[in-house]
């Protein structure tokens, strides 16, 4: 059987509009009751990566959060949201990313992203312990709000990454320094969400005002005029992919997602349905066109070598204002990227044998002054 994707055009934030849009989405997929029953506890799990204001396009706009829970409320669920952000408690970047408001109004509570529960998962492609947000476990339903954004790491961050977030904060470090491979971490991501499976799973897309380049958070807006929702958290990514002409084979979660019975992801397997999605493909949106790189974590690489052909993170100092977010985010122990000897009056510098590549620095900084860059030889291979 395919996998169902719901292509919603919506030209803005306006409330009616993102309400109609996100009410078409989900009637397209079965109605409400195809979801949500009276009582049931639900989590609303929006991509808070940072508490960045909403028109700097990092989270899903406040609206978009606001259409799918009032839907849900309507609908008589006890609703609660959550997400393990990369920077500072989840009840003050939901506040700095408008979400809190929209929560509180609605009556709807801050999920436990604090308390780490451990699991175990022997089926998992690779992560066969996992420690996850209390929060994210005993829900009836998980409603997945993912960003449209480009990623450094995993070239998109969408559906599949989104569920990244129920690692409760310090876990989402020690993963990239275990698993430094993007295509490991990748089946993590996977892993993730094969293990958080309540009786309903919603994944919806604001895609509306998308960010491409530099992103997750250092990117700029792209207007895609788009919602997207599916139970298939692959086949949503898969149709992003489409809409930014992106081969879905260049996102590593597509594969894994695939093999592990979580997705599917080729055309054929995927029925498209609500608005034509011909108009809405930008073919010019700024993402990397290629896979991604195994050189930086290769052990057999000699470092040497890895250093002058991996792509790298470097810091634009015009633009960097030495907050230090890069340095607290580094996860690598000593730190691959730090002030000089200490020294918080200098802006920080890169040790670039130390860097495991996870990007985490590129992705918290908040003032774009981080970029990734391939050195000469490793354009010349590219
Ligand atoms: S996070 Fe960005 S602005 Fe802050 S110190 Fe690092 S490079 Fe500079
Ligand atoms: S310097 Fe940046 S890319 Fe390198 S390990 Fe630290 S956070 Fe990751």
């Amino acid at each position: 059987m395919k996998a169902t994707v719901a292509v919603i055009r919506c030209e803005n934030y306006e409330i009616e509009n993102v309400r109609s849009a996100v009410t078409r989405g989900i009637g397209l997929l079965g109605g409400i009751s195809a979801f949500a029953q009276a009582h049931e506890k639900i989590l609303l799990k929006p991509n808070l990566l940072a508490g960045d204001r909403p028109d700097k396009l990092v989270t899903p706009y406040p609206t978009v959060f606001q259409a799918v829970a009032e839907i849900f409320k309507a609908a008589g669920a006890d609703m609660y949201y959550g997400d393990s952000s990369g920077m500072g408690s989840l009840e003050r970047v939901a506040r700095q990313a408008g979400i809190k408001e929209v929560a509180d109004s609605l009556g709807i509570r801050p999920a436990d992203f604090r308390t780490i529960v451990p699991v175990s998962f022997p089926g998992a492609l690779l992560a066969k312990q996992l420690r996850l947000a209390a929060g994210a476990l005993g829900a009836d339903g998980i409603i997945s709000i993912a960003k449209m954004k480009t990623h450094g790491f995993t070239r998109i961050t969408g559906a599949v990454k989104n569920q990244f977030g129920c690692l409760p904060g310090l876990q989402k470090a020690e993963f990239h320094v275990k698993m430094p491979d993007v295509y490991d971490f990748s089946r993590v991501l996977v892993d993730i969400n094969n293990y958080l499976k309540p009786r309903l799973r919603l994944f919806i897309m604001d895609g509306i005002a998308a960010m491409e380049g530099n992103g997750p958070r250092g990117g700029e807006p792209s207007a895609m005029k788009v919602l997207l929702f599916s139970i298939d958290p692959v086949a949503l990514d898969a149709v992003f992919c489409r809409l930014i002409d992106l081969d879905p084979e260049f996102v590593p979660t597509m594969k894994f997602g695939e093999e592990s019975g979580l997705g599917v992801y080729k055309p054929d397997e995927i029925q498209i349905i609500g608005d034509d999605i011909e108009p809405l493909i930008n073919k010019n949106f700024r993402v990397v066109r290629r896979p991604p790189e195994r050189f930086a974590s290769a052990r057999s690489f000699p470092t040497f070598l890895k250093n002058r052909i991996s792509p790298r993170p470097v810091i634009n100092y015009e633009r960097c204002v030495n907050c230090g977010n890069c340095v607290q985010m580094c996860p690598v122990a000593p730190k691959a990227v730090g002030r000089p000897a200490g020294n918080k009056d200098q802006k920080p510098v890169y040790d670039y044998k130390r860097c495991i590549r996870c990007y985490c620095c590129q992705e918290i900084c908040p003032e774009k002054a981080i970029a990734i860059k391939i050195p000469l030889l490793g354009r010349l291979i590219h």
